[in-house]
């Protein structure tokens, strides 16, 4: 009987083909969307850079980046302290939905048992499943229990600490506001970690900035074979401050200074990656921070500008950040906009510009950037929610700013969440440090402010808090 199995040089042909269709319906699901690079600062005030307006820290790098992108004017973190705050960039969601937030612990700390909940989607899992490479870089602080880090939350690979930087002090460390103010690594037994282990501990601080911008660097230069998502999220300027050798003494500033020059620095050699790999037409880069500055650090604390107050508050100087974005070729240069921007918006422009499914069985609180991006539309957003953890503190609509409850940052006035006797409003444009309380004459907008709080109210599902276990 004769033998009805190919000859072996067809059955070769025939695994070949089906290798190469393989790779060419790989090719086709591959995602086509650009690179995004989210550089995301800690505790960096509005007047912090140069193109921001300080008078005498140097931003160079961060200047050219305005010149060829778009300096958003009115862009916002989701909270004025870091835990929450970075829920809801990962989520598109206010920190309240997800239980990020609390109104006691704030943050969370070395000792916390929860994090950023398996259930909710982060922007890294959206990107990844459209056929994104993901890496996450630096602070996380979204839970550092194995089930909480970055790769269990969308990310191939992460470097960096878990937590803020001020956090596990030693006993034998000095007390009070020395160890911040004159500050050691070995002050606090902060770890860095590669993915789920611990690499060095304490973390050598100085040096963390510099080693953050090279595993950038690598990522970047690695990916040529799918599109990238990587956040880089830097340590500083949170205290303690710390810097490399080669920036002490190299700002006008002092030490708070030499530390925004070096993240400046920084943003220089990712940029100039991009470039010379030939991809910044093709990645979006965003820059901004999670809160406002750290005004009771006196000296090592940033400026909000003429913002009122700092990180903490709901006053515009905790949350309102110095953003940049960046697309040669897409966005043109030399641009500012007064556009109303939240890191929560990230999420739903990178879905759109990327063609990635956003989750549809949740409500979101990000709308889609990308026409302002594109020159197309003077803004898309037109009210803000401004949160201390479960409190409505404020709401913004269009140019106006309603403030229902007041509290001070760190010991200042007031020091207990007070409700106002009437609610007190402010004209951003007129009155961009929040001054004069003009709430009498105006109260028809004071009603469109209450009808826009109703809408906000009627799908707003609060989750237990995750942060005080
Ligand atoms: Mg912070």
């Amino acid at each position: 009987m004769k033998c009805l199995r190919p000859h072996p040089w067809i059955q070769l042909r025939q695994i070949t083909l089906c290798f190469v269709g393989w790779c060419l319906a790989s090719a086709i699901c591959t995602a086509q969307g650009p690179n995004f690079v989210v550089i995301f600062c800690d505790d960096l005030g509005y007047g912090d850079l140069s193109c921001f307006g300080h008078p005498s820290i140097e931003t160079p790098e961060l200047d050219r980046m305005a010149q060829e992108g778009l300096r958003w004017l009115q862009f916002y973190s989701a909270a004025p302290v870091c835990t929450p705050s970075r829920a809801a960039l990962m989520t598109g969601r206010l920190p309240l939905r997800s239980g990020m937030c609390s109104n006691k612990r704030r943050v969370l700390f070395p000792n916390s048992k929860g994090g950023l909940p398996a259930s909710e989607v982060t922007l890294a899992e959206m990107l990844r499943d459209a056929g994104y490479r993901t890496g996450c870089v630096g602070k996380w602080h979204l839970g550092h229990l194995p089930e909480y880090l970055p790769t269990h939350h969308g990310f191939d690979s992460y470097f960096g600490i878990p937590y803020s930087n001020d956090m596990d002090r030693l006993a034998e460390a000095p007390r009070g506001m020395t160890s911040i103010f004159e500050p050691k690594s070995a002050y606090f037994n902060v770890p860095l970690m590669r993915d789920a282990q611990v690499v060095e501990r304490p973390a050598d601080q100085p040096s963390l900035t510099q080693r953050y911008t090279q595993e950038a660097i690598e990522f970047i230069k690695s990916s040529d074979e799918k599109p990238f998502f990587l956040y880089l999220a830097h340590s500083m300027p949170h205290v303690p401050l710390f810097r490399s050798e080669d920036f002490v003494g190299h700002s006008r500033r002092g030490l708070y200074g030499d530390v925004i020059e070096e993240i400046d620095w920084s943003v220089g050699q990712i940029l100039e990656t991009l470039r010379s790999t030939g991809k910044a037409q093709n990645t979006l880069v965003v820059f901004t921070s999670d809160n406002g500055p750290w005004l009771s650090q006196r000296h090592h604390g940033g400026s909000a500008g003429l913002l009122r107050e700092g990180k903490g508050t709901t006053w515009e100087g905790g949350m309102r950040e110095p953003t940049l974005m960046w697309w040669p070729g897409t966005i043109a240069g030399s641009q500012a906009t007064s556009a109303l921007g939240s890191t929560m918006d990230l999420m739903r422009t990178f879905a759109g510009l990327a063609e990635a499914e956003l989750p549809d069985d949740r409500p979101l609180d990000s709308y889609d950037l990308e026409p302002v991006l594109r020159g197309e539309s003077h803004g898309t957003r037109d009210r803000l929610f401004y949160y201390r953890a479960y409190e409505l503190m404020a709401v913004r609509l269009g140019p106006w700013k309603l403030h229902y409850q007041e509290q001070g940052s760190y010991g200042t006035e007031p020091r207990k969440l007070t409700k106002c006797e009437t609610p007190k409003l402010y004209h951003l444009e007129h009155d961009p440090s929040e001054r004069y309380n003009i709430a009498k004459q105006h109260p028809d907008v004071i009603e469109r402010i209450q009808l826009a709080v109703e809408a906000h109210r009627s799908d707003l599902v609060a989750a237990e808090t995750l942060l005080d276990h």
